[in-house]
């Protein structure tokens, strides 16, 4: 593991030395002392991960009053938001740095609370914050605490570095992203007059891809699937399992998923997809680098769409996928039940209308017996433009860190808050502010040992302070 990261630490502290002055970009008064800065964050970094906002419950006003407190004594107004429909626990935390108005705001966006977390499973107590082997650890380091304090830092920094702004930065830190997203449903709905001069929005949602020290990608998230969660019941008559009966619901239902299990959906390639195969593709030789450089063509093509399609993740971001996932019927071997009845986590690309994919499925079942719930309304489509001022900003950036890195747009398989932002016809961005080893990022995210390594809480800093600064 220790040879493996040596790569990477020379990204993370190329960083920290200064980059070449840029002619377009507006540049600090007064300059920032970048080593006290990193301490500075780590250290409320490591506060902030000690405040439990476990949700369920959430009682993230905790954490809204934590971040209320920094940005007051860095002379920044922040207000406390929503706590009527909320709940006195809970809360939305608003606050902006004023630019001179000449262009749009941007908005950086994260949520406060975190998934539970087992002690008994962790190396060190998940909210204790612990800063150990130059690791800052607990839950929330990565998902999304530690996005949060990056996005606070780098507004802070622009502000005491005095660096002149066209665009206001809007910070927003969201209740209850993990269980209902009610905090961001209910700033986006109660709250369109503080979001109305707002262009650009960055919070999670894109993923830095980092293996073995080495940086594949910079992700910017422009879109996201939608969850189209569906219940399959069949009715029957119960009765006793010696007797087989033709009104015996679960062969009904078997039948019912057997064809669903079978149907395979159509491919369909979104412009962001489209990109990401193309930029990826320059990481491939041979046969595999053609297919990918135009992917649409490729999928044309038996051998290369095999080859494509065995892979899961690009096989869920080229179609609507169906995963048959809960089932119930008798719960004792020798009683014939009432009811049967199946779960199915469907996924939408954000491009596709609910209605006619289940007016498809319905289709394909071919079976008036069978009765569809959805489970949840799907939420406004996400997928954002890619050529826009902040995607190059981002693109600049990234490559100044990682001479010719490759800044692609993976689309999200799971689901965030953006959409709720994204409907109001903001261009909004899932943005990564760390390079953390996909090992890392897997074994820590909603799992054990969550943790972000020292050097990456500077490198996000600074590399979010840059962006800001490029986007203006
Ligand atoms: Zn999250």
């Amino acid at each position: 593991m220790r040879s493996i990261s040596l790569m990477l630490a020379a990204v993370l502290i190329a960083a920290a030395s200064p980059v070449h002055a840029q002619h377009s970009a507006p540049q600090p008064v007064t300059p920032i002392d970048w080593a006290a800065l990193d301490s500075e964050t780590v250290h409320i970094l490591s506060d902030y991960l000690q405040v439990n906002t476990t949700n369920p419950p959430g009682n993230e006003m905790r954490g809204v009053r934590f971040l209320q407190r920094i940005l007051q004594q860095n002379g920044i107004e922040a207000q406390i938001l929503d706590t009527a429909e909320l709940g006195a626990t809970r809360g939305n935390l608003y606050a902006r740095l004023r630019g001179n108005g000449s262009k749009k705001a941007i908005a950086l966006v994260n949520h406060i609370d975190v998934v539970p977390a087992t002690p008994a499973d962790w190396s060190v107590p998940p909210f204790s914050g612990a800063i150990e082997d130059g690791y800052v650890w607990g839950r929330g380091a990565l998902d999304m605490k530690g996005e949060g304090i990056v996005q606070l830092m780098a507004m802070i920094a622009l502000k005491r570095s005095g660096v002149p702004l066209t665009r206001d930065i809007v910070f927003i830190g969201n209740s209850d992203e993990e269980a209902g997203s009610t905090g961001a449903e209910v700033f986006a709905e109660k709250h369109r007059d503080l979001l109305r001069d707002v262009e650009f929005l960055l919070t999670e949602g894109g993923d830095n891809r980092v293996e073995q020290g080495k940086v594949d990608y910079f992700g910017v998230g422009v879109a996201e699937k939608r969850t189209f969660w569906q219940r399959l019941t069949v009715k029957g008559v119960a009765s006793h399992g010696s007797r087989p009966t033709p009104q015996n619901p679960v062969p009904r239902l078997v039948a019912a998923l057997d064809k669903l299990a079978h149907y395979e959906t159509p491919l369909h390639v979104t412009p962001g997809v489209q990109k990401y195969f193309h930029d990826i593709s320059r990481t491939y030789t041979g046969e595999h680098r053609q297919w990918l450089a135009d992917v649409t063509a490729a999928l044309q093509r038996p051998t290369a769409r095999q080859w494509i399609l065995a892979n899961v993740y690009w096989n869920a971001i080229l179609r609507n996928t169906i995963s048959l996932t809960g089932l119930s019927g008798s719960n004792k071997t020798n009683v014939i039940p009432s009811e049967a009845s199946a779960e199915l986590d469907i996924r939408l690309l954000p491009d596709q209308d609910p209605a006619e994919f289940l007016a498809t499925l319905e289709h394909v079942v071919n079976d008036t017996s069978v009765v569809w719930q959805s489970l949840a309304t799907p939420r406004a489509p996400l997928e954002s433009p890619i050529d826009t001022d902040l995607f190059h900003a981002i693109e600049r950036a990234a490559r100044e860190r990682v001479p010719n890195a490759l800044v692609t747009t993976p689309m999200l398989t799971g689901a965030t808050d953006r959409p709720e932002y994204r409907q109001l016809g903001i261009i909004t961005y899932g943005f990564d502010p760390f390079l953390v080893e996909a090992s890392d990022a897997q074994r820590g995210v909603h799992g054990h040992d969550e943790r972000v390594s020292v050097q990456n809480v500077g490198f996000g800093v600074r590399y979010l302070y840059d962006v800001l600064r490029y986007v203006q």
